[in-house]
Protein backbone atom coordinates (compact mmCIF):
# COMPACT_ATOMS: atom_id res chain seq x y z
CA UNK A 1 0.00 0.00 0.00
CA UNK A 2 1.67 3.33 -1.04
CA UNK A 3 0.51 6.69 1.28
CA UNK A 4 1.33 10.46 0.30
CA UNK A 5 1.60 11.50 4.12
CA UNK A 6 2.12 15.41 4.60
CA UNK A 7 4.29 17.31 6.81
CA UNK A 8 1.68 18.52 9.90
CA UNK A 9 2.28 22.47 8.99
CA UNK A 10 0.22 21.57 5.77
CA UNK A 11 -2.94 22.79 5.17
CA UNK A 12 -4.87 21.32 2.47
CA UNK A 13 -7.72 22.97 0.83
CA UNK A 14 -10.11 21.44 -2.15
CA UNK A 15 -12.45 22.64 -4.49
CA UNK A 16 -14.13 20.62 -6.92
CA UNK A 17 -11.30 20.34 -9.65
CA UNK A 18 -8.43 21.26 -8.23
CA UNK A 19 -6.54 20.91 -4.22
CA UNK A 20 -4.21 23.68 -2.94
CA UNK A 21 -1.46 22.87 -0.56
CA UNK A 22 0.14 25.09 1.85
CA UNK A 23 2.92 25.30 4.01
CA UNK A 24 2.52 27.48 6.91
CA UNK A 25 6.37 27.30 7.63
CA UNK A 26 8.07 27.44 4.05
CA UNK A 27 4.71 29.80 2.70
CA UNK A 28 4.80 27.71 -0.30
CA UNK A 29 1.97 26.93 -1.67
CA UNK A 30 1.13 24.34 -4.64
CA UNK A 31 -2.05 24.51 -6.78
CA UNK A 32 -3.13 20.87 -8.12
CA UNK A 33 -5.25 19.91 -10.85
CA UNK A 34 -3.95 16.34 -12.39
CA UNK A 35 -7.26 14.82 -12.06
CA UNK A 36 -6.30 11.22 -10.23
CA UNK A 37 -4.32 12.84 -7.73
CA UNK A 38 -7.18 15.46 -6.82
CA UNK A 39 -9.37 12.33 -6.62
CA UNK A 40 -6.48 10.19 -4.33
CA UNK A 41 -6.14 13.87 -1.93
CA UNK A 42 -10.43 14.48 -1.97
CA UNK A 43 -10.42 10.68 -0.63
CA UNK A 44 -9.23 11.27 2.55
CA UNK A 45 -10.63 9.40 5.44
CA UNK A 46 -9.68 10.90 8.33
CA UNK A 47 -9.58 14.69 8.51
CA UNK A 48 -7.33 14.30 11.72
CA UNK A 49 -4.33 13.16 9.78
CA UNK A 50 -2.62 14.05 6.75
CA UNK A 51 -1.99 10.59 5.54
CA UNK A 52 -3.36 9.68 1.41
CA UNK A 53 -3.99 6.85 0.25
CA UNK A 54 -2.36 6.35 -3.16
CA UNK A 55 -3.78 4.64 -5.64
CA UNK A 56 -2.16 2.12 -8.16
CA UNK A 57 -3.52 4.54 -11.09
CA UNK A 58 -1.44 7.43 -10.02
CA UNK A 59 2.14 5.20 -10.73
CA UNK A 60 0.61 4.24 -14.14
CA UNK A 61 0.30 8.06 -15.52
CA UNK A 62 3.43 10.04 -15.77
CA UNK A 63 1.96 13.04 -15.46
CA UNK A 64 0.30 11.81 -11.64
CA UNK A 65 3.42 10.40 -10.94
CA UNK A 66 5.19 13.76 -11.41
CA UNK A 67 2.99 15.78 -9.77
CA UNK A 68 3.18 13.11 -6.70
CA UNK A 69 7.19 13.55 -6.94
CA UNK A 70 6.74 17.53 -7.07
CA UNK A 71 4.62 17.34 -3.83
CA UNK A 72 7.76 15.69 -2.21
CA UNK A 73 10.59 17.24 -4.08
CA UNK A 74 8.94 20.79 -2.95
CA UNK A 75 8.79 19.88 0.68
CA UNK A 76 5.28 19.17 1.19
CA UNK A 77 5.48 15.93 1.97
CA UNK A 78 6.90 12.42 1.44
CA UNK A 79 5.96 9.08 0.01
CA UNK A 80 5.67 5.67 2.14
CA UNK A 81 4.54 2.27 1.95
CA UNK A 82 3.51 -0.64 3.89
CA UNK A 83 0.81 -2.58 5.52
CA UNK A 84 0.00 -0.06 8.18
CA UNK A 85 -0.79 3.36 6.96
CA UNK A 86 1.73 6.06 9.34
CA UNK A 87 0.37 9.15 11.54
CA UNK A 88 0.60 12.54 10.93
CA UNK A 89 -1.65 15.28 12.46
CA UNK A 90 -3.18 17.36 10.30
CA UNK A 91 -3.05 20.51 11.07
CA UNK A 92 -6.78 21.24 10.52
CA UNK A 93 -7.14 18.69 13.70
CA UNK A 94 -7.50 21.70 16.41
CA UNK A 95 -10.55 23.18 14.22
CA UNK A 96 -12.36 19.97 13.94
CA UNK A 97 -12.14 19.10 17.27
CA UNK A 98 -13.27 22.50 18.23
CA UNK A 99 -16.04 22.93 15.70
CA UNK A 100 -18.70 21.76 18.74
CA UNK A 101 -18.05 24.07 21.31
CA UNK A 102 -16.95 27.65 19.75
CA UNK A 103 -17.21 28.94 22.79
CA UNK A 104 -13.74 27.63 23.84
CA UNK A 105 -11.98 28.53 20.29
CA UNK A 106 -13.50 32.02 21.33
CA UNK A 107 -11.80 32.22 25.05
CA UNK A 108 -8.79 31.51 23.31
CA UNK A 109 -9.28 34.52 20.82
CA UNK A 110 -9.51 37.04 23.07
CA UNK A 111 -5.50 36.92 24.14
CA UNK A 112 -5.61 37.50 20.11
CA UNK A 113 -7.36 40.51 19.59
CA UNK A 114 -8.26 43.68 21.31
CA UNK A 115 -11.95 42.87 22.66
CA UNK A 116 -13.03 46.65 22.71
CA UNK A 117 -11.73 49.02 19.82
CA UNK A 118 -13.70 52.56 19.91
CA UNK A 119 -14.43 53.94 16.62
CA UNK A 120 -15.44 57.20 15.78
CA UNK A 121 -16.87 58.09 12.81
CA UNK A 122 -16.10 61.99 11.88
CA UNK A 123 -16.79 61.86 8.87
CA UNK A 124 -20.50 62.96 7.43
CA UNK A 125 -20.02 61.07 4.10
CA UNK A 126 -19.60 57.65 5.55
CA UNK A 127 -23.42 57.14 5.90
CA UNK A 128 -24.04 58.22 2.36
CA UNK A 129 -21.44 56.62 0.69
CA UNK A 130 -22.15 53.15 2.54
CA UNK A 131 -25.76 53.63 3.14
CA UNK A 132 -25.67 52.75 6.37
CA UNK A 133 -27.37 54.26 9.34
CA UNK A 134 -24.74 55.60 11.35
CA UNK A 135 -24.84 58.81 13.09
CA UNK A 136 -21.61 60.86 12.72
CA UNK A 137 -20.14 63.64 14.30
CA UNK A 138 -20.60 66.05 11.21
CA UNK A 139 -22.92 68.32 12.20
CA UNK A 140 -21.42 69.64 15.29
CA UNK A 141 -18.46 69.51 17.22
CA UNK A 142 -16.60 66.42 18.45
CA UNK A 143 -18.30 66.59 22.17
CA UNK A 144 -16.13 64.98 25.15
CA UNK A 145 -19.09 64.54 26.91
CA UNK A 146 -20.38 62.36 24.29
CA UNK A 147 -18.33 59.70 25.04
CA UNK A 148 -17.82 60.19 28.74
CA UNK A 149 -19.96 56.96 30.17
CA UNK A 150 -17.42 55.25 27.91
CA UNK A 151 -14.62 56.10 29.60
CA UNK A 152 -15.83 56.06 32.68
CA UNK A 153 -16.72 52.17 32.36
CA UNK A 154 -13.85 50.49 34.64
CA UNK A 155 -15.08 47.59 33.24
CA UNK A 156 -14.59 48.70 29.50
CA UNK A 157 -11.51 51.11 30.49
CA UNK A 158 -9.16 48.06 31.85
CA UNK A 159 -10.18 46.23 28.17
CA UNK A 160 -9.90 49.00 25.91
CA UNK A 161 -7.02 48.64 23.03
CA UNK A 162 -7.58 50.86 20.57
CA UNK A 163 -9.13 54.06 19.84
CA UNK A 164 -10.23 54.74 16.25
CA UNK A 165 -10.47 58.35 15.16
CA UNK A 166 -11.15 58.12 11.20
CA UNK A 167 -12.30 60.73 9.15
CA UNK A 168 -11.59 63.55 7.05
CA UNK A 169 -11.33 67.26 6.42
CA UNK A 170 -10.53 67.63 9.99
CA UNK A 171 -10.31 71.00 10.34
CA UNK A 172 -14.17 71.71 10.56
CA UNK A 173 -14.08 69.51 13.77
CA UNK A 174 -12.51 71.88 16.19
CA UNK A 175 -12.89 70.05 19.28
CA UNK A 176 -10.85 67.40 17.89
CA UNK A 177 -7.83 68.65 19.45
CA UNK A 178 -8.97 68.78 22.43
CA UNK A 179 -10.81 65.65 22.41
CA UNK A 180 -7.65 63.85 21.66
CA UNK A 181 -5.69 65.97 25.06
CA UNK A 182 -8.45 64.42 27.46
CA UNK A 183 -7.62 60.76 25.92
CA UNK A 184 -4.00 61.32 26.11
CA UNK A 185 -4.31 63.12 29.53
CA UNK A 186 -6.39 60.08 30.87
CA UNK A 187 -3.10 58.15 30.27
CA UNK A 188 -4.91 55.55 28.44
CA UNK A 189 -2.66 52.10 28.39
CA UNK A 190 -4.15 51.67 24.32
CA UNK A 191 -3.28 52.37 20.97
CA UNK A 192 -4.51 55.92 19.69
CA UNK A 193 -4.82 55.51 15.78
CA UNK A 194 -6.18 58.90 14.17
CA UNK A 195 -7.12 58.08 10.15
CA UNK A 196 -6.38 61.34 8.55
CA UNK A 197 -5.80 62.69 5.45
CA UNK A 198 -2.19 64.02 4.99
CA UNK A 199 -2.55 67.35 5.07
CA UNK A 200 -4.91 67.33 8.34
CA UNK A 201 -2.26 66.36 10.22
CA UNK A 202 -0.39 69.71 10.63
CA UNK A 203 -3.88 70.93 12.04
CA UNK A 204 -3.91 68.45 14.41
CA UNK A 205 -0.32 68.90 15.63
CA UNK A 206 -0.11 73.12 15.73
CA UNK A 207 -2.39 72.55 18.83
CA UNK A 208 0.20 71.56 21.05
CA UNK A 209 -0.41 67.90 22.21
CA UNK A 210 2.14 65.63 22.72
CA UNK A 211 0.78 62.72 20.67
CA UNK A 212 4.49 61.31 19.59
CA UNK A 213 4.43 58.87 22.61
CA UNK A 214 0.42 57.83 22.36
CA UNK A 215 -0.48 58.10 18.53
CA UNK A 216 -0.07 56.05 15.46
CA UNK A 217 -1.36 57.91 12.57
CA UNK A 218 -2.38 56.22 9.23
CA UNK A 219 -2.40 58.85 6.84
CA UNK A 220 -3.83 58.96 3.68
CA UNK A 221 -2.09 60.56 0.34
CA UNK A 222 -2.81 60.84 -2.95
CA UNK A 223 -0.85 61.41 -6.38
CA UNK A 224 -1.33 65.52 -5.94
CA UNK A 225 0.65 65.15 -2.83
CA UNK A 226 4.36 66.66 -2.92
CA UNK A 227 7.41 64.17 -2.22
CA UNK A 228 8.61 66.71 -0.04
CA UNK A 229 5.85 67.58 1.64
CA UNK A 230 5.21 63.08 2.45
CA UNK A 231 8.95 63.40 3.76
CA UNK A 232 8.73 66.00 5.68
CA UNK A 233 5.45 64.59 7.56
CA UNK A 234 7.23 61.20 7.97
CA UNK A 235 9.85 62.92 10.07
CA UNK A 236 8.02 65.19 11.83
CA UNK A 237 5.39 63.09 13.11
CA UNK A 238 4.76 59.34 14.18
CA UNK A 239 3.03 58.22 11.03
CA UNK A 240 3.41 54.44 10.91
CA UNK A 241 1.95 54.11 7.24
CA UNK A 242 0.78 56.31 4.72
CA UNK A 243 -2.48 54.57 2.90
CA UNK A 244 -2.83 55.37 -0.98
CA UNK A 245 -6.75 54.88 -2.02
CA UNK A 246 -6.35 53.53 -5.31
CA UNK A 247 -9.53 54.11 -7.70
CA UNK A 248 -8.85 54.35 -10.77
CA UNK A 249 -5.51 53.08 -13.41
CA UNK A 250 -4.49 57.20 -13.44
CA UNK A 251 -3.85 56.30 -9.37
CA UNK A 252 -1.78 53.33 -10.04
CA UNK A 253 0.79 55.14 -11.86
CA UNK A 254 0.92 57.81 -9.44
CA UNK A 255 1.24 54.82 -6.81
CA UNK A 256 3.82 53.60 -8.45
CA UNK A 257 5.92 56.49 -9.52
CA UNK A 258 5.79 57.90 -5.62
CA UNK A 259 7.10 54.45 -4.69
CA UNK A 260 9.73 54.77 -6.81
CA UNK A 261 11.11 58.29 -5.21
CA UNK A 262 10.06 57.76 -1.54
CA UNK A 263 11.56 55.28 0.88
CA UNK A 264 9.14 55.04 3.33
CA UNK A 265 5.96 52.84 4.12
CA UNK A 266 2.95 53.25 1.37
CA UNK A 267 0.06 51.05 1.23
CA UNK A 268 -1.90 50.76 -1.54
CA UNK A 269 -6.00 50.36 -0.57
CA UNK A 270 -8.11 49.79 -2.85
CA UNK A 271 -11.18 51.86 -3.05
CA UNK A 272 -14.34 50.20 -5.05
CA UNK A 273 -16.73 51.94 -5.95
CA UNK A 274 -20.04 51.26 -8.08
CA UNK A 275 -18.42 52.56 -11.23
CA UNK A 276 -14.78 50.87 -10.64
CA UNK A 277 -15.70 47.85 -9.96
CA UNK A 278 -14.06 45.80 -12.50
CA UNK A 279 -10.95 47.89 -12.79
CA UNK A 280 -10.28 46.98 -9.21
CA UNK A 281 -11.24 42.90 -9.87
CA UNK A 282 -8.65 43.33 -12.83
CA UNK A 283 -5.92 44.68 -10.54
CA UNK A 284 -6.30 41.50 -7.91
CA UNK A 285 -4.43 38.40 -9.98
CA UNK A 286 -4.19 35.07 -8.29
CA UNK A 287 -0.53 36.16 -7.49
CA UNK A 288 -1.61 38.48 -4.79
CA UNK A 289 -3.14 35.98 -2.79
CA UNK A 290 -0.44 33.05 -3.11
CA UNK A 291 1.98 35.35 -1.70
CA UNK A 292 0.17 36.35 0.92
CA UNK A 293 2.37 35.03 3.68
CA UNK A 294 0.16 33.42 6.29
CA UNK A 295 0.94 32.07 9.43
CA UNK A 296 -1.06 29.11 11.54
CA UNK A 297 -3.12 31.19 13.48
CA UNK A 298 -4.11 33.52 10.81
CA UNK A 299 -5.50 30.15 8.30
CA UNK A 300 -7.20 28.73 11.67
CA UNK A 301 -8.87 32.01 12.42
CA UNK A 302 -10.00 32.57 8.80
CA UNK A 303 -12.11 29.02 9.43
CA UNK A 304 -13.90 31.24 12.24
CA UNK A 305 -13.74 34.86 12.33
CA UNK A 306 -13.62 37.61 9.90
CA UNK A 307 -10.18 39.05 11.47
CA UNK A 308 -11.36 42.90 9.92
CA UNK A 309 -14.33 42.88 12.31
CA UNK A 310 -13.75 40.20 15.09
CA UNK A 311 -13.23 42.33 18.70
CA UNK A 312 -14.46 45.88 17.14
CA UNK A 313 -17.10 48.06 18.33
CA UNK A 314 -18.20 51.15 16.50
CA UNK A 315 -20.57 53.47 19.22
CA UNK A 316 -21.52 56.40 17.20
CA UNK A 317 -22.45 59.85 18.81
CA UNK A 318 -25.81 59.17 19.86
CA UNK A 319 -24.51 56.09 22.01
CA UNK A 320 -25.54 53.59 19.39
CA UNK A 321 -23.46 50.56 19.07
CA UNK A 322 -22.14 48.74 16.22
CA UNK A 323 -20.11 45.53 15.16
CA UNK A 324 -19.58 47.28 11.85
CA UNK A 325 -21.07 50.06 9.75
CA UNK A 326 -22.62 47.44 8.27
CA UNK A 327 -24.90 46.10 10.65
CA UNK A 328 -27.92 47.81 12.37
CA UNK A 329 -27.67 49.13 15.75
CA UNK A 330 -27.19 46.26 18.71
CA UNK A 331 -29.01 48.86 21.05
CA UNK A 332 -27.36 52.16 23.09
CA UNK A 333 -24.17 52.34 25.46
CA UNK A 334 -26.29 55.09 27.33
CA UNK A 335 -28.93 52.50 28.29
CA UNK A 336 -27.07 49.37 28.00
CA UNK A 337 -24.78 47.54 30.38
CA UNK A 338 -21.16 47.11 27.93
CA UNK A 339 -20.88 43.92 28.92
CA UNK A 340 -24.32 42.98 28.43
CA UNK A 341 -23.78 44.71 24.77
CA UNK A 342 -20.61 42.80 24.38
CA UNK A 343 -21.89 39.67 24.76
CA UNK A 344 -24.48 40.74 22.19
CA UNK A 345 -22.30 41.53 19.66
CA UNK A 346 -20.36 38.22 20.10
CA UNK A 347 -23.47 36.11 19.44
CA UNK A 348 -25.49 37.66 17.50
CA UNK A 349 -22.75 39.97 14.80
CA UNK A 350 -22.73 38.94 11.30
CA UNK A 351 -19.78 40.53 10.50
CA UNK A 352 -17.63 39.15 13.26
CA UNK A 353 -18.61 35.65 11.78
CA UNK A 354 -18.65 36.42 8.33
CA UNK A 355 -16.39 34.62 6.42
CA UNK A 356 -15.40 33.10 2.94
CA UNK A 357 -16.67 29.50 3.71
CA UNK A 358 -20.12 30.90 4.15
CA UNK A 359 -20.40 33.13 1.21
CA UNK A 360 -20.84 31.82 -2.81
CA UNK A 361 -18.44 31.90 -4.70
CA UNK A 362 -15.90 31.84 -2.15
CA UNK A 363 -17.11 28.44 -0.26
CA UNK A 364 -16.03 26.03 -3.24
CA UNK A 365 -12.80 27.99 -4.05
CA UNK A 366 -9.27 26.40 -2.87
CA UNK A 367 -8.04 29.93 -2.25
CA UNK A 368 -11.00 30.95 0.54
CA UNK A 369 -8.10 30.73 3.77
CA UNK A 370 -5.65 32.30 2.32
CA UNK A 371 -7.60 34.80 1.03
CA UNK A 372 -7.87 38.18 3.01
CA UNK A 373 -11.28 38.18 5.23
CA UNK A 374 -14.36 39.61 3.49
CA UNK A 375 -13.67 43.39 3.01
CA UNK A 376 -16.34 46.46 3.72
CA UNK A 377 -16.40 46.88 0.12
CA UNK A 378 -17.53 43.24 -0.53
CA UNK A 379 -20.53 43.34 2.55
CA UNK A 380 -21.66 46.51 0.50
CA UNK A 381 -21.92 45.71 -2.82
CA UNK A 382 -22.43 41.73 -1.26
CA UNK A 383 -20.21 40.49 -3.93
CA UNK A 384 -17.73 38.21 -2.68
CA UNK A 385 -15.33 37.44 -4.78
CA UNK A 386 -14.10 41.07 -5.88
CA UNK A 387 -11.07 38.76 -7.82
CA UNK A 388 -10.65 37.84 -11.36
CA UNK A 389 -10.60 33.95 -9.64
CA UNK A 390 -12.74 31.54 -11.68
CA UNK A 391 -13.39 28.16 -11.40
CA UNK A 392 -11.94 27.06 -8.55
S1 LIG B 1 -12.16 36.23 -3.23
FE1 LIG B 1 -13.26 34.27 -3.06
S2 LIG B 1 -13.27 33.44 -5.14
FE2 LIG B 1 -11.67 35.05 -5.07
S3 LIG B 1 -9.76 33.94 -4.56
FE3 LIG B 1 -10.65 34.65 -2.63
S4 LIG B 1 -11.87 32.93 -1.91
FE4 LIG B 1 -11.47 32.58 -4.07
Amino acid sequence: MDYLVLFPTVFVEQGNTKVLLYNVDSKKTLLISNELVVRDLKARKDNYLNVFHLSSDIFRVSEAKNVIQTIENECFGWIGSGAVPPIQPAPFLQINASKHSPTIVHQKEYDYFSLYELSICIKGELSSTFGTVLTSCSQKELNFNDFEYFFKNAYLMTNLKCINIYGDDFKRYVGLADFIRIIVNQSLKCNLIIHCRATDIPILCEKNIDIVNYCKFHATIDGNSSVDFISELFQTYPISTFVFPIRTREDVASYCRLLQVINIPIRPCPIVMKRNKSFIKEQLIIDDILHTKKTYKEILLNTRINLNYYGGMFISSSGDIYASLHEDSFGNIKNQNIEEATYDLQKNSKSWYLIRDNVSPCQDCVFRHLCPPISSYEFVFKTYNLCNIKNF
